[in-house]
């Protein structure tokens, strides 16, 4: 699609054509260059270690894009290097196992989250998005208190056994 960029910007300017913002058919009309990020992402709760080898980050977990995954990766890089430092090198699949023990469920709950919102967000039409718009903020809301945990939760806070 990328290739073909006369159609990119007809696309464009047809989607935001009748734009609220006042500049934004100009900004279209004027933009010489249009690229496509490709967004892969792997299937859920996948496999993230074998005896001696793991990985972390989108390696493991690359999830639709909901703006907290950079959080992610530096998180398990940080919770990684704490179990490491505990177990030792000595038995490296007990921290293997231990790791993936206490991230598993913070992971899969961020992709099912970012599924969600990624899903949500595909061309919907007018009344499913005026929808959407007037139940941000009840959502918003309704999940602040789990997302201000979720930020104040110091990461190397570990119970270990
Ligand atoms: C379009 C887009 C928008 C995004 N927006 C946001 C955002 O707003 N906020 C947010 O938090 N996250 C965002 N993300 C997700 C975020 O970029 C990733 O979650 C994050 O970069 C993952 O970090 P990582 O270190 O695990 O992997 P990466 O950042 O992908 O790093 C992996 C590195 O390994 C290198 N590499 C690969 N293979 C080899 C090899 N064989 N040998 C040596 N090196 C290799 C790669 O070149 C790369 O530099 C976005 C992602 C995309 C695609």
């Amino acid at each position: 699609m990328g290739k073909d960029q006369e159609a990119i910007k007809e696309n464009i300017r047809s989607r935001f054509e009748k734009s609220v913002l006042p500049h934004m058919t100009h900004l279209v009309q004027n933009a010489d260059e249009w690229f496509l990020f490709p967004v892969y992402v792997l299937p859920p709760d996948g496999k993230w270690s074998t005896d001696r080898v793991i990985l972390l980050g989108d390696s493991a977990h690359a999830m639709p894009p909901k703006g907290e995954s950079i959080g992610y990766a530096l998180e398990d890089a940080l919770i990684f290097s704490c179990v490491l430092s505990h177990f030792g090198l000595a038995s490296p699949k007990a921290a293997l196992l231990f790791y993936e023990k206490i991230r598993r469920k913070t992971i899969n709950d961020a992709y099912k989250d970012a599924s969600f919102g990624w899903d949500t967000n595909k061309d919907t039409g007018f009344l499913a998005t005026k929808i959407m718009e007037w139940v941000t903020p009840l959502y918003l809301w309704w999940t602040k208190n789990s997302r201000e945990a979720s930020f104040a939760t110091d990461p190397r806070e570990i119970q270990f056994p």
